[in-house]
């Protein structure tokens, strides 16, 4: 009893942060360990385990449209109406601006190291059948939701977005106006709003108590299926997309973050409560909650990062983005038919886009990559080396999902803090003193 006890006292009383990093480390090695074993028991153990990691996710996932909602709103209605075009267009400035560089140095790494060059690859059998039927016009044209509650229903986050920035929109100019009645009206639908999001708060809170054994669990049953078979060629491929996003931070958000004087080195450290919670759940969506705390204890005000984070972890994938590039390059060259350089020009393009209309979710960028695979003629059809190709990324999709989320959630946090800072709504004395601890 009493070491029951114990138990629930260590837990409830470490810290957050490194319970969840030891979930990460034990869930990696009990899954390595795991992953020699017979695929039978790999299967049954998983059978076990895996409920629990996606019990995690689904807890998170339960809060995305809640917290995107309700904090778009809030966010675009504590701008006074003038200065919403200002932090809009800079925010969207900003994100442009990287994941062109994000495609560029995605595309650079591709071209140098060559990824999937000599496999050979012969016919597998294929495991992606799907292919996106969606074209480029159309993912601009999703946006406009035909009716909000399907799409929320849908979990739709582009269209939800959209819609919670008009209510916002003409919630902040309802606020502003003239007439007693319709801002009397405005401020107390605005305050309800405010209590939403502290009430989505307040259970995010709550789960985040269940990251540890989460983490533990998803950890465990990507390690005990990938483990020792993620080798050779899939090996280079990831070690390709980590350094591409190791240079894309350090010097795409460094040089962003430089430029408004804070150390890249510094911000990582601060920043790596959402860093590792994107990296462990393969969720922007999820994370997202804890991006907004750590914004609010780094010294951002509430009325940019209210706005920018949540439109960030929709719209501004820039690890997905490096990943699409690169992932394109290693199927042409495993095929054996390398891009030319309209080709190339053609992925700049998809890539970005495909990202921005990538869902916040665990392994929603794997499915947008076949929208790019097929823009440059590589379609995924059932039986195809294009589909055995693309089946070998997807075997490893765990492993790149968590670098790619990370980077994209490490970029909607730094991009807030730049948007912030040039609108001189940095609390520069807040950051310094935050630790990164107890985001
Ligand atoms: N998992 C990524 C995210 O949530 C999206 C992707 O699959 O690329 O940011």
């Amino acid at each position: 009893m009493s070491s029951k006890r114990g138990i629930f006292d260590w837990y409830f009383k470490t810290n957050l942060l490194i319970r969840i990093f030891l979930g990460l480390v034990l869930g990696a090695v009990v899954g390595i360990i795991l992953s020699s074993s017979p695929a039978e028991t790999v299967m049954k153990v998983n059978s076990y385990i895996a409920p629990f990691g996606n019990a995690f996710v689904r807890l998170l996932q339960m809060i995305i449209v809640p917290t995107i909602l309700f904090t778009l709103i809030v966010g675009t209605a504590s701008i006074e109406p003038s200065r919403l075009g200002k932090v809009g267009i800079k925010t969207i400035l900003y994100y442009a601006a990287t994941s062109v560089c994000a495609v560029i140095i995605g595309l650079i790494f591709a071209i140098v190291l060559k990824p999937g060059t000599g496999i050979n690859l012969v016919v597998a059998d294929a495991v992606a059948k799907e292919a996106a039927k969606t074209p480029v016009s159309s993912i601009i044209l999703n946006i406009i939701p035909t009716n909000m509650f399907d799409a929320m229903n849908r979990g739709s986050v582009l269209q939800i977005i959209f819609f919670a920035i008009l209510i916002g929109l003409a919630l902040a100019i309802l606020r502003d106006s003239k007439n007693e009645k319709i801002k009397k009206n405005a401020e107390a639908v605005f305050s309800f709003f405010e209590g939403m999001v502290e009430i989505i708060f307040k259970i995010v809170g709550w789960v985040m108590q269940y990251a540890p054994i989460g983490v533990f669990a998803l950890l465990t049953t990507v390690f005990s299926l990938n483990g020792a078979k993620v080798v050779g060629p899939l090996v280079g491929v990831t070690v390709i997309l980590y350094a591409a996003l190791a240079v894309h931070l350090i010097f795409v958000y460094g040089g962003f973050l430089l430029a408004n004087k804070v150390n890249v080195f510094g911000f990582i450290k601060k920043a790596r409560a959402p860093m590792l919670t994107a990296f462990a759940t393969r969720s922007s969506g999820g994370t997202l909650p804890i991006s907004i705390r750590t914004a609010e204890h780094m010294g951002v005000s509430k009325g940019v990062y209210s706005f920018s984070l949540p439109l960030g972890a929709t719209i501004n994938m820039d690890g997905t983005t490096i990943y699409e590039a690169i992932c394109v390059m290693f199927i042409a060259n495993a095929v054996g038919s390398p891009l030319d350089f309209g080709q190339m020009l053609m992925v700049m393009l998809t890539a970005v886009l495909a990202a921005i209309g990538t869902a916040g979710v665990p392994g929603a960028g794997a499915i947008m990559l076949l929208l790019v695979l097929e823009s440059v003629g590589l379609k995924v059809e059932a039986g195809s080396v294009v589909a055995a190709a693309y089946a070998m990324i997807l075997g490893i999709d765990a492993l790149l999902d968590m670098g790619r989320t990370c980077m994209n959630v490490t970029g909607d946090v730094a991009g807030t803090i730049v948007v912030s800072n040039s609108e001189k709504e940095f609390d520069r004395a807040k950051y310094e003193k935050f630790d990164g601890a107890n985001a």
